[in-house]
């Protein structure tokens, strides 16, 4: 049993926490022999392993291999070939109760993979053959939605993933261009996603993954009413999921995070 993550369940949402707040040091062990046909990675051209000393956050792990997490080949093909080994504790606790299509609110320190804990089990969701936006991953500036796509151009590299990002501050006419083509995961700001889905020219009706990358900004007096009215576009039946390095609520006063689950399962009103 590893009590180095607690889960919550809140309104119907897991909550996750990794960190060195509620952390006792763990040994790594990995008990998963790997799979007997490994020939496909062989084909791969991981980068050179990062020598970095890495912090318990990113190695204390219980041992899950990428490969157990019944993810599609050619996206297993992609993470090897980012170079991830094996998953982060909060890739490890967050990607397969994704894959359950539950919500999530997951809290981790920056820099312990919490873009690809989001990355993954969206394009582990998407059909490529349909084109339709199936991912909306929402950042709250434009240098992290950059990053953000990027991580999913590498990551859905095998899968012919379409992948668009749009944020304030370009002309809406290439926007406009560029949904005219197929796009399956649409990474943006929320001002301009709400900007395109009210034009009509963001069809986010049959999105059915809806990610927050740095939640606690995005659900700040900021944003809230602008995510309040994004939401309507998107079916009901949608995942949240909400990941943030820091959630102090969380920790520090665990009915304080109640709004945020509250507000994402009240019905959005647009207008
Ligand atoms: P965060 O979103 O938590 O700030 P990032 O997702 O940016 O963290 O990841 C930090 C770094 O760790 C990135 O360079 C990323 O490529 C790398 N990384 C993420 N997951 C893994 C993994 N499973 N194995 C090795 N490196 C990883």
């Amino acid at each position: 049993m590893n009590n180095q993550v607690p889960l919550y369940h809140h309104h119907g949402f897991i909550i996750i926490h990794v960190g060195p707040l509620l952390s006792t040091p763990t040994t790594p062990s990995h008990p998963h022999s790997p799979p007997t046909n490994d020939s496909w990675k062989s084909t791969l051209r991981p980068p050179p392993k990062d020598i970095r000393p890495q912090t318990e956050d990113v190695t204390a792990t219980k041992g899950t291999e990428f490969e157990d997490m019944f993810l599609r080949r050619e996206l297993l093909m992609g993470i090897f070939e980012a170079g991830f080994e094996r998953p982060s504790p909060i890739q490890e606790e967050a990607i397969p109760i994704a894959l359950t299509k539950r919500d999530i609110l997951a809290r981790a320190k920056n820099g312990t993979g919490k873009t690809a804990a989001f990355v993954i089990p969206a394009l582990q969701q998407i059909d490529p053959s349909r084109p339709k936006i199936q991912a909306l991953l929402l950042v709250p500036t434009r240098e992290l939605a950059l990053q953000t796509a990027q991580v999913c151009k590498i990551l859905g590299k095998h899968m012919a993933v379409q992948v668009m990002v749009t944020t304030g501050g370009t002309t809406l006419k290439d926007d406009i261009i560029r949904l005219a083509d197929n796009v399956h995961v649409l990474v943006g700001t929320p001002g301009r996603i709400l900007d395109l889905a009210g034009k009509n020219v963001a069809d986010l009706s049959e999105c059915p993954v809806f990610v927050m990358d740095e939640a606690d900004k995005l659900l700040s007096p900021e944003f809230a009413p602008v995510m309040e009215q994004l939401l309507s576009y998107l079916p009901d039946a949608r995942q949240v999921m909400l990941f943030s390095a820091t959630f102090p609520m969380i920790v520090k006063d665990f009915k304080a995070c109640l709004f945020f689950l509250l507000f994402l399962q009240c019905s959005p009103t647009a207008g």
